[in-house]
């Protein structure tokens, strides 16, 4: 897969190394909230939220002093990004809409959301409170041992395994982009409204059909890129989507928020997800995209 010399988005939060990097108010803030307190009255929670929010910078580029791999995984990330953007603008377009872009933030460990606070175990997420997709980079790190890279390749090996994982990984960012699509489109919204109702097989049913949605409208955003940059290579699509569901369904079982699911979780098996991912990258249309209208998943 090809990546390097595209657009980059600006759309990112990168909130990793050096702790509190992204909007800390410190202990200086700290104490300034509490002689606020003692003097006015103001509660140290209500001087130190809005300090917090005036002190969060709304894009944070790559830090200068992140390791190289850190900016790397910056450009390739900011560089997907840009790709949905560039996609999902032209889709929506198409619909008489303007397509308003998410933030992603770039994390590692653990990071604070609206939809509360997730670890790295979490893997990756989409919030629909603040309409931002969280990554961590360990679970990037994780597919590439998932898809056997361990350096002892030889040099063919090497890059197609590379290769695979890019795609891998850009797959999960379409994906969660894919929610927030869902999100503008109100079709989150209908789900939840539906599942408050459902019985438990019902409701979970209704979470599968919108993860296959979120795999097709990856379909698209591959399809529109495709075309656009010529950016897939041989193999790309069969070895990356293998990888990725193999590790998304471990990972996304555990994980509780953001798509508001009931333990019984599933994203619906491998071979559905490829069928809708490829329904969606064969047609390029929004409308092929309707798992909830189906018989057939
Ligand atoms: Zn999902």
């Amino acid at each position: 897969m090809k990546w390097k010399g595209r657009r980059q988005s600006s759309n990112i939060e990168d909130r990793r190394g050096g702790g509190r990097r992204a909007g800390g108010v410190g202990i200086v803030g700290v104490i300034i909230a509490i002689i606020i307190w003692k003097v006015f009255g103001i509660s140290p929670e209500t001087t130190l939220g809005v300090a917090e929010q005036i002190t969060q910078p709304r894009q944070v580029q790559a830090p200068a002093h992140q390791t190289t791999e850190q900016t790397e995984s910056h450009a390739f990330v900011a560089t997907i990004l840009a790709d949905t953007e560039d996609t999902w603008n032209t889709i929506f377009a198409q619909y008489g809409k303007s397509y308003t872009p998410p933030s992603l933030v770039m994390f590692e460990q653990s990071v604070q959301s609206a939809c509360g606070m997730a670890s790295s175990a979490s893997g990756p997420f989409y919030c629909p409170a603040d309409q931002k997709v969280y990554l961590d980079t360990q679970f990037f790190r994780d597919m590439r041992v998932q898809l056997g890279i361990t350096g002892e390749q030889n040099q063919t090996e090497l890059s197609r395994s590379d290769q695979a994982a890019d795609f891998a990984q850009a797959y999960v960012i379409a994906h969660e982009v894919g929610h927030h699509v869902q999100t503008l489109l109100g079709i989150s919204q209908k789900v939840r409204q539906a599942q408050a109702s459902a019985n438990p097989a019902a409701a979970n049913n209704l979470s599968v059909r919108q993860e296959l949605q979120a795999d097709c409208f990856a379909g698209l955003w591959a399809k529109h890129t495709h075309e656009r940059t010529g950016f897939l290579e041989q193999n790309d699509i069969n070895e990356a989507l293998d990888a990725a569901q193999k590790i998304g369904d471990d990972y996304l079982q555990h994980q509780s928020h953001g798509h508001a699911v009931p333990d019984s979780f599933t994203h619906g098996t491998s071979e559905q997800r490829q069928r809708w991912f490829y329904r969606g990258f064969q047609t390029g249309d929004l409308q092929a995209c309707d798992t909830f209208a189906t018989q057939n998943l």
